[in-house]
């Protein structure tokens, strides 16, 4: 029947009868909302509040206080990374966290990279920079929470991990916990339970749970703030360049020693030393302008047209904008220039660069993805 309301997050039958069964809106709500034909069920309804006023600083006594206990606990400890944001978004010390729990690494948002990427060889290349950051997963996974691509293989595999446990999800803000929380309420329509919200003992950060079918929880952690993200220095409308929506498409150049690319205002790559049409390609928002121009001019090229054609900062926001800072750095393998949270340039072994991004946002070097 196409005219039942169904409720925007899960898809449930609208109802005001029982609050103990799926899609039910108190009365006033549903009044408030009907105007619009737009429902969220009262569950959903918290799910997306509780995302909202989640988000801590990733140095918040709360916060940590909350991830020492997961040690405590007997539980599968699935931690969330933003596939586009990898080295951005990992939980710095996870794995001293999850004391002697098993950690799942779960890279999300597999929807922008290009499709040339191999899903089975980037596993392999997240394993190793879990390896890196001294994580030993007991298991790597690629998911789309938003396109709901893996999501039910990815519940098989935490099933087949949590031998009966607990499973706390974890991850920093804009990863995409909320998403994938949503993802999986939609598909697990045997779900009938309430979710609950409720405080982590001794802190005031909420904790969702999600009722499992053996009498154990999935419980969703709020997520942190990682200021080292580009997003921490991102207003408005400028933040969408951080959250692409669409694949990202790759962009291929040839650069000579002594050029410069500018991704839009935020991020600035300086080719110094090694050959001539040296392949470089840039994995940023597929809007942002990236533009060459010669070393030699770069710095005054920023000054002229940073928040013109170098957007973002948008106009309004150049005021409060931290300068752009370099790091420098010469490649002994084939690699990707990192930063935080904005996007990545693969380079070739052998050359030496100059990264550039905002005073505070993380620049680095790491074994190329592809
Ligand atoms: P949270 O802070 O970890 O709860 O993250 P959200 O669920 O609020 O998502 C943060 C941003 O990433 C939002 O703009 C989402 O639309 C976007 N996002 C979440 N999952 C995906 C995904 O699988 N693919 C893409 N492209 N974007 C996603």
């Amino acid at each position: 029947n196409d005219d039942v309301l169904r409720c925007v997050g899960c898809g449930a039958p609208i109802q005001t009868k029982d609050p103990n069964k799926l899609g039910y809106i108190p009365k006033s709500a549903y009044e408030k909302n009907k105007q619009s034909g737009k429902f969220y069920c009262q569950r959903c309804f918290r799910l997306r509040h509780y995302s909202q006023i989640a988000p801590v600083s990733l140095t918040s006594d709360d916060f940590l206080k909350l991830l020492n206990q997961i040690q405590n606990t007997d539980a599968l400890v699935v931690c969330m990374v933003d596939i586009f944001d990898f080295n951005g978004s990992l939980i710095p010390g996870i794995n001293r966290f999850a004391g002697n729990n098993p950690v799942m690494l779960v890279g999300n948002k597999s929807d922008l990279l290009p499709k040339s990427f191999k899903l089975s060889k980037l596993e392999d290349w997240m394993r190793q920079q879990a390896n890196l950051a001294g994580i030993r997963p007991v298991d790597v996974e690629l998911v789309s929470a938003k396109t709901d691509q893996q999501v039910d293989h990815l519940l098989e595999k935490i099933d087949q991990y949590r031998h009966g446990r607990d499973v706390y999800v974890v991850g920093v803000t804009n990863v995409g916990k909320s998403t994938l929380i949503n993802q999986i309420i939609r598909d697990n329509t045997g779900m009938r339970e309430l979710i609950t919200t409720s405080r982590f003992p001794g802190t005031t950060l909420d904790q969702i749970k999600i009722p499992l079918s053996d009498g154990h929880h999935l419980i969703d952690t709020p997520g942190i703030i990682h200021n080292t993200q580009i997003t921490h220095y991102l207003k408005g409308n400028d933040l969408k360049v951080a959250a692409p929506k669409k694949r990202i498409k790759p962009r291929e150049y040839q650069l000579n020693p002594g050029q410069t690319i500018f991704m839009g205002g935020l991020g600035r790559f300086d080719y110094l030393k090694g050959r001539d049409k040296c392949p470089v390609t840039v994995y940023v928002y597929n809007k942002l302008l990236v533009h060459r121009t010669k070393l030699s001019n770069a710095d005054e090229f920023y000054k002229r047209h940073v928040g013109e054609l170098l957007t973002p900062p948008s106009h309004k926001y150049i005021k409060d904008f931290p300068p752009l800072i370099h790091h420098q750095f010469k490649t002994t393998y084939r690699s990707d220039l990192v930063i935080a949270g904005l996007g990545w340039i693969t380079i070739p072994a052998n050359i030496v660069i100059d990264g550039w991004a905002p005073k505070g946002v993380a620049v680095m070097i790491r074994r190329a993805m592809i």
